[in-house]
C-alpha cells in the first residue's frame, strides 16, 4: 500500500502555547508577528516528499522524503518539534525509520534536536559545518544581527538579537546571564558524513542532492533537492514576494545570493519550499532572484552616481515589486545592500 495516499493533504495539530518567531534573518521579516497561535503542519508537496511547520509566520520550515527503506529528514529544528515529528512519522509510515537527517546549516533555529533520530539516522551536513561548533561566535554567529560585541566570546541579553533573544532563557543552561556558542548549539549533531559541492544520498531507489550552492547566508548553508518530484527545499531565504534581506545580506556580498539562486535555477524544479514562509513555484524563485538584482543594480547605481543612501532610500522605488509583502521597509532594504555593497564586495 503506498502510505502516501492515505495521508490528509493537511494535518494540523493546534496547542493553546504560543510560537515565538524562532529565527531573526537576514530576517526579521517583514510581516512576522510577535506571537501567533502554535500550529504544526504537516504537508504533502508532491508525491513521497512532505513539509513540515513548525509554526506559521517565520516558525521553522522542514521536509522529508519518505521511501521503501526509510525516510530522509532535512531539518530537525529542535528537541520539542523532533520528538513530536518523529511520533507523527511513526504513526504515519509504520516501519520507515529515519535513516539520514540533512543538517542545511548549523543555526541553532534550525539544527538543534537530531538526538531525537541519533538511533536509526547518519547525519550529513557541508564540510564547514563541524569547525562551527568550535568557532568563536563573531566567527560563527547565531540567526539575525546577533554579534559579540565586546568580544568575550559570549552573548549578554544586549548583544542577542532578534530570535536569539526571544529564546535567551531557554537556551541559558546554565542561567549565567550569557549565551555561549555551546549553549546554542548543545542539542545540535555534527554531521558523520560531509561534503564540498554536493552529495547525493540514494535509499529506497530514490534520490535526494544535497548542493552546497556558494554558501549564501552561512558558508555551510545546504540547499536540498529532490529529482524525483521536481521539488526544491531552499534554505534561508528565499521568499516568494517578499522582500529581503536585514542585516546587509549576512554581512555578505549581494553577489553570493545571487549567484546562489541562479546555480540552483540550472535545477529541474518546478515548486520550492522555503524554510520559514511559503514556498512557491519555479517563477516565484526566479523572481526572486530577479528582485535581488534589482535591488543591487539600483543601490549600485546609486553609489556610481555619488547619492547618498538617505538619497537613495527617497529614490529607488523598485516599482516592479511594489505588491510584494514589506515594499514599505524598501528603505531598510537599501540600507542593506547599501552595506553590503560598500563594505562586503565581491571577492
Ligand atoms: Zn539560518
Amino acid at each position: 500500500m503506498k502510505k502516501a495516499a492515505s495521508l490528509p493533504a493537511v494535518l494540523l495539530i493546534a496547542t493553546a502555547a504560543l510560537a515565538l518567531p524562532l529565527s531573526g534573518n537576514a530576517g526579521q521579516a517583514p510581516g512576522a508577528a510577535a506571537a501567533t497561535p502554535f500550529v504544526r503542519t504537516i504537508t504533502q508537496v508532491r508525491g513521497d516528499v512532505y513539509k513540515v511547520q513548525s509554526g506559521p509566520g517565520i516558525g521553522a520550515v522542514t521536509a522529508f522524503l519518505v521511501t521503501s527503506e526509510g525516510i530522509v529528514l532535512l531539518d530537525p529544528i529542535n528537541n520539542e518539534f523532533a520528538a513530536w515529528l518523529k511520533a507523527e512519522l511513526a504513526t504515519r509510515f509504520p516501519g520507515k525509520p529515519v535513516r539520514f537527517v540533512v543538517q542545511t546549516h548549523y543555526h541553532w533555529d534550525h539544527a538543534r534536536g537530531g538526538g531525537v533520530f541519533a538511533a536509526t539516522a547518519k547525519f550529513i551536513g557541508h564540510a564547514s559545518m563541524p569547525g562551527k561548533f568550535t568557532a568563536k561566535i563573531r566567527d560563527a554567529r547565531p540567526p539575525g544581527d546577533t554579534n559579540d560585541i565586546d568580544g568575550d566570546d559570549r552573548l549578554d541579553r544586549q548583544e542577542a538579537q532578534t530570535g536569539t533573544r526571544v529564546q535567551f532563557d531557554t537556551m541559558d543552561a546554565n542561567h549565567d546571564g550569557f549565551l555561549t556558542q555551546s549553549e546554542m548549539l548543545a542539542d545540535v549533531r555534527s554531521p558523520e558524513i560531509t561534503f564540498a559541492d554536493r552529495y547525493t544520498i540514494t535509499l529506497g531507489g530514490k534520490r535526494v542532492e544535497l548542493i552546497h550552492a556558494g554558501g549564501r547566508h552561512t558558508s555551510d548553508l545546504v540547499d536540498v533537492y529532490f529529482p524525483g518530484e521536481r521539488v526544491l527545499f531552499a534554505q534561508d531565504y528565499v521568499w516568494p514576494k517578499r522582500l529581503c534581506c536585514n542585516f546587509a545580506f549576512d554581512r555578505m556580498p549581494m553577489s553570493t545570493w545571487i549567484n546562489s539562486l541562479k546555480n540552483l535555477e540550472r535545477l529541474d524544479f518546478d515548486t520550492f519550499i522555503g524554510s520559514h514562509w511559503e514556498g512557491g513555484s519555479r517563477a516565484d524563485f526566479i523572481a526572486v532572484r530577479q528582485y535581488l538584482e534589482d535591488l543591487e543594480a539600483a543601490v549600485a547605481a546609486g553609489i556610481r552616481a555619488g547619492q547618498t543612501l538617505e538619497d537613495m532610500k527617497k529614490s529607488i522605488r523598485l516599482e516592479k515589486h511594489k505588491d510584494w509583502i514589506g515594499y514599505d521597509q524598501l528603505p531598510g532594504f537599501i540600507e542593506s545592500a547599501y552595506t553590503s555593497l560598500t563594505q562586503y564586495p565581491a571577492r
